[in-house]
């Protein structure tokens, strides 16, 4: 078992020993007895099921609905697909014996479900009518990694996967961008990441998909992290998959398909963004506490004004710490939990009719009356989650940078590892190479910036794209 340690390794001194000790002692996750697997504590589980509860309403106000499918796929079925295969067969865990009996047909554990989906689609639809079927399933899946780092790579993940089909090109195209929309204001307004969305290059995007969209962020030490894809197969799933209806027409055509999804690294993603040296700073729409209420003594007076604050922002997620634990503990247990808000209270200050406030972010502590709890508790969130993004977006902005050269390119990269826009020819070979020569690859071609022509920043060639390049987890 992995200890709890005295003291967080400061994150500016070795950040991916911070990372690591900041999940183990905020008690979010602790390792499981197969190497890359974790087991989520009851905190780090509630994040996600926020995460959830958040999306999963999204989804269904615009006509998704909940399936679930199995987790073992047929081998004959899941080769159908030869781009698809080769892009997951290194990752795929296996099943070829039950008992001591071996398997007629090997069985693979899912590493996404595309191609249960579309088996199943193409029994269940037959006409134009059938269509449009908008599935997502809340699911683990299985990549099986060699290096391994809680939330941002485990070869057991939880994640939601959409997978829809549609009588038309421009239907399933609209609903992939209508879901990156949705993870593109989730991250930027209740994860408080300040995410780039744009299209994958041809050498990025999902294997056996027309488009991929994505949104990407930009981590606290300047590596980037993509948070959440949607992808346009157009009909290349169907044609493989035989998925055809029958048309207004009368006439028989390929279906139309997306996928998409987001996982438990968007818990990654948040604490490589937010949170600091003394633990988790946690976006308070997230947080499973959003005030932590500290007794400094155990009185009849201190409870009655306990139970008359937590009345007065029942609508928040509470928790009151009368343990007996000592008080500096309480404090550093809130601290490192990443708790937004945080509520003293003590006889002293009750003399008074007061109670201390203090904020995670800023650490800043005031005596405020007890009358006024309420309206304080919830300006400060707001203003709590309002820096909270700010923060993000400086770090961001300050670690954008421009480039018109491969050797530019290797030079921001040193001195100020982030976000790279440079001009590009979008050719797979050329993007190989600028992996080979420099470990990283595109990010994304982003929406909010103009495409101008120009020389591809690698090959020289003509380019026509703006493409942010940059290491990535
Ligand atoms: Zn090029």
């Amino acid at each position: 078992m992995a200890k709890q340690l005295d003291k967080i390794t400061p994150r500016d001194e070795d950040f991916s020993q911070w990372y690591t000790d900041t999940v183990i002692n905020a008690k979010l996750v602790e390792y499981g007895p197969v190497k890359g697997t974790i087991i989520f504590r009851p905190y780090g589980y509630a994040i996600w099921e926020n995460i959830q509860n958040y999306l999963d309403k999204k989804f269904k106000a615009i006509g998704v609905q909940n399936v679930y499918f199995p987790l073992l796929i047929p081998e004959s079925l899941f080769n159908k697909e030869k781009e698809h295969i080769d892009g997951f067969s290194p990752e795929i865990a296996t099943v070829t014996q039950i008992g001591d009996k071996k398997l007629p047909e090997k069985l693979f554990i899912r590493p996404t479900s595309e191609v249960l989906m579309a088996d199943f689609f193409q029994k269940e639809v037959k006409s134009y009518r059938d269509l449009p079927l908008v599935y997502n399933q809340w699911c683990n899946v299985m990549r099986w990694e060699k290096t391994t780092r809680p939330f941002l790579r485990t070869s057991e993940f939880l994640w939601q996967e959409g997978h829809t089909v549609h009588n038309s090109p421009s239907e399933a195209k609209n609903l992939t961008l209508q879901i990156l929309d949705i993870y593109t204001k989730f991250a930027q307004e209740i994860l408080l990441l300040p995410v780039v969305a744009g299209r994958k290059t041809e050498k990025e995007k999902f294997a056996g998909a027309q488009e991929t969209y994505t949104i990407e962020s930009l981590m606290h030490d300047g590596q980037a992290l993509q948070c959440g894809t949607s992808h346009f197969f157009g009909d290349n799933f169907s044609k493989v998959y035989d998925i055809k209806f029958q048309n207004k027409d009368g006439k028989l055509e390929h279906a139309y398909s997306t996928s998409w999804g987001v996982s438990t690294r968007l818990i990654g993603a948040i604490i490589m963004t937010h949170s600091d040296d003394s633990g988790l700073v946690l976006p308070s729409q997230i947080s499973p506490i959003q005030v932590s209420i500290i007794q400094i003594k155990k009185t009849t007076e201190i409870t009655k004004v306990t139970n008359k604050i937590v009345d007065s922002i029942s609508d928040l997620r509470i928790n009151v710490d009368n343990s007996d634990k000592t008080f500096g503990f309480k404090i550093s247990d809130a601290e490192i939990k990443g708790v937004p808000i945080r509520i003293e209270i003590g006889p002293r200050d009750l003399e008074n009719g007061q109670v201390t406030i203090s904020r995670r972010d800023t650490r800043e502590k005031n005596q405020i009356k007890i009358n006024d709890v309420e309206k304080t508790v919830h300006e400060m969130l707001k203003e709590y989650d309002q820096n909270l993004y700010k923060i993000a977006l400086e770090n961001r902005m300050k670690r954008t940078s421009t480039a018109s050269t491969i050797e530019e390119y290797q030079k921001q990269l040193e001195l100020n590892t982030g976000f790279v826009l440079v001009p590009f020819c979008g050719r797979i070979e050329c993007e190989t190479e600028v992996k080979q020569k420099t470990s990283t690859n595109s990010r994304c071609i982003p929406f909010d910036i103009e495409q101008v022509e120009g020389k591809c920043f690698n090959c020289g060639q003509e380019s026509k794209l703006r493409v942010y390049f940059g290491r990535a987890y």
